[in-house]
């Protein structure tokens, strides 16, 4: 097996004849779960074995070589362009296979990224350049191959963009909380979701759903954590405070914030910082974060929930594994994705898995939120279906809390 510079020789040599070859960048996906969870002495056996399996599935010619910790290269010289696609799935097919390991086989996943000379780099760099473009794309799904193409390129100036422009944000204090109402089946408000907005001078509004994935890929999101949970506790009491009531604040999480030391304990002097009780906090999780360190989370998890905070499924249905996870997951409340909502009125398959899961919820004992109601049929409909608490703009939409005269009643309009 080779290193970078032999890889880098091999490369060299090939550059400026006449034959295609492919680059393949081959990273093993959560492989740190790996080590922490086996220890480093078993980590390094699955390197091994990863190994093996490689040198297996290219020819003689070919070249492997270790970029990183977990990170491999393939350089496969005789290529045809025309069965490009269907050699990338094939590799990817026979590294999904588990690895034979002492007594037990290990099903690891592998993420790949390609690059064919001389379409997408004509240097060793160019080259790799491509190929990491390819598998940071592939690393989105998991698991899974990517071919290096020219719109990567764009994805990745926007992501370098966001990600400085975020720090920034994040050290200047420019990002904000607003908070969406959660109500019971006559429209009362009992809670709210915490979801975090960010406007940037130069990006303009930029949502959640692309800069939380930012965060997480790069080392911030300790700092974005930090400061949702703390600025919608902050916000949240002062705001219940005014009101007197006992309602619920819910917070979306996400997997890093559990592997930092600490967490639950930070969480807890929060919540009695600011005089609120445990019980009132509700965070919100989603399936992705199990696939790895489960353990760990799960530790965190139990450790929070003997206190009384509780734990929310949130996206529920749209994930791999929901049922496998409500075995093994300590859970209060699952909430039904949006996208189970928006199909409910027209299409019969869908009103079907939403009874399924109304009823998956009550089997479990666990408390069932619809997300994304936007309309007055949508709400009915779920109430027929026996669900009883809603959350979407039909009731109300994310807004910062204003600490006002208290209003007459509790209950939003439907406007
Ligand atoms: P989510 O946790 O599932 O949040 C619900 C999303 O649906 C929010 O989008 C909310 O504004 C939107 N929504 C609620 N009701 C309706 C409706 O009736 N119609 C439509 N069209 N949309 C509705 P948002 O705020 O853009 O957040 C997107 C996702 O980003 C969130 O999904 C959550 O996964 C993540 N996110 C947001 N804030 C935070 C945060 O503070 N921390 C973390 N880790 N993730 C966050
Ligand atoms: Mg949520
Ligand atoms: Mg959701």
């Amino acid at each position: 097996m080779d290193n970078r510079s032999g890889l880098s020789v091999s490369i060299d040599s090939l550059l400026g004849r006449k034959q295609s070859f492919m680059v393949a960048v081959v990273n093993i996906d959560h492989f740190r779960g790996v080590n922490d969870r086996f220890g480093q002495e078993y980590g390094d056996q699955v390197l091994c074995a990863f190994a093996r399996r490689l040198l297996s599935v290219v020819d003689e010619k070919d070249v492997v070589a270790r970029l990183g910790a977990d990170e491999f290269v393939l350089l496969i010289k005789a290529v045809n362009l025309q069965a490009l696609e269907s050699h990338a799935r094939q590799l990817s097919r026979q590294l999904d296979k588990p690895l034979e390991l002492g007594q037990f086989p290990l099903q690891l996943g592998a993420s790949i990224g390609v690059a064919v000379y001389p379409r997408d780099g004509d240097s060793v760099n160019t080259l790799l350049r491509s190929a990491h473009l390819a598998l940071y794309q592939a690393k989105k799904s998991r698991n899974d191959w990517c071919l290096y193409r020219e719109e990567l390129e764009q994805a990745y100036i926007r992501r370098v963009q966001l990600e400085q422009r975020l720090r920034q944000a994040l050290s200047l204090g420019q990002l904000t909380m607003v908070f969406q109402p959660q109500v019971d089946h006559v429209k009362v408000v009992y809670g709210y979701e915490a979801l975090v907005r960010w406007y940037d001078e130069e990006l303009g509004q930029v949502g959640p759903d692309e800069f939380v994935g930012v965060a997480e890929s790069s080392g911030l999101m300790p700092a974005l954590g930090q400061f949702v949970m703390e600025t919608s506790v902050r916000e949240f009491s002062e705001f219940v405070g005014a009101q007197g009531e006992m309602r619920k604040l819910a917070v979306n999480i996400s997997v890093l914030q559990f592997l930092q030391p600490g967490f639950a304990n930070d969480v807890l002097s929060l919540l009695s910082r600011y005089g609120l009780s445990p019980k009132q906090l509700v965070l919100e999780i989603t399936e992705s974060l199990f696939i790895s360190n489960f353990d760990d989370v799960l530790a965190v998890l139990n450790e929070l929930r003997k206190q009384g905070v509780r734990v929310s499924m949130d996206d529920f249905g749209t994930g791999y594994s929901s049922l496998s996870l409500l075995r093994t997951l300590p859970l209060d409340e699952l909430k039904i994705d949006k996208s189970f909502i928006d199909g409910l009125l027209d299409d019969h398959k869908v009103q079907n898995m939403v009874a399924s899961i109304i009823s998956i919820a009550r089997s479990h004992q666990l408390e069932l939120v619809a997300e994304g109601v936007e309309t007055e049929g949508q709400y009915l409909a779920l109430m027929a279906m026996g669900c009883k608490l809603f959350q979407g703009y039909y009731f109300g939409r994310p807004a910062a809390l204003s600490v006002g005269p208290k209003p007459p009643t509790n209950s939003v309009s439907s406007g």
